[in-house]
């Protein structure tokens, strides 16, 4: 499934360039991720990157957006067309 930034992000912009879909950007009030882009690292990492570097745990599954790892995978194909997947 996708990760949502909650609201305990405190903008410190750490995660925007660790994604490897660049599905983060800054939004009105806290960073956001494009659920459409973000793949839980599926194809880049064998954990979440935004996760690891938040210093206040801000990302978290979004339960909204339940996908299985082959869906995650094929999202992840469309991103990167020509790519091998690492993970
Ligand atoms: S889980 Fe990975 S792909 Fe999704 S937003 Fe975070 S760094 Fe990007
Ligand atoms: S690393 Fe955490 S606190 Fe910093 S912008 Fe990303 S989600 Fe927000």
């Amino acid at each position: 499934m996708a990760y949502k930034i909650t609201d305990e992000c405190i903008s410190c912009g750490a995660c925007e360039n660790e994604c490897p879909n660049s599905a983060i950007s800054e939004g009105d009030s806290h960073y956001v991720i494009d659920p459409s882009r973000c793949t839980e690292c599926v194809g880049s990492y064998s954990s979440s990157r935004c996760s690891e570097v938040c210093p206040v745990d801000a990302p978290q599954p979004d339960e909204a957006h339940q996908e299985t790892k082959e869906q995650l995978l094929a999202k992840w194909k469309t991103l990167h067309p020509g790519e091998t997947p690492n993970v």
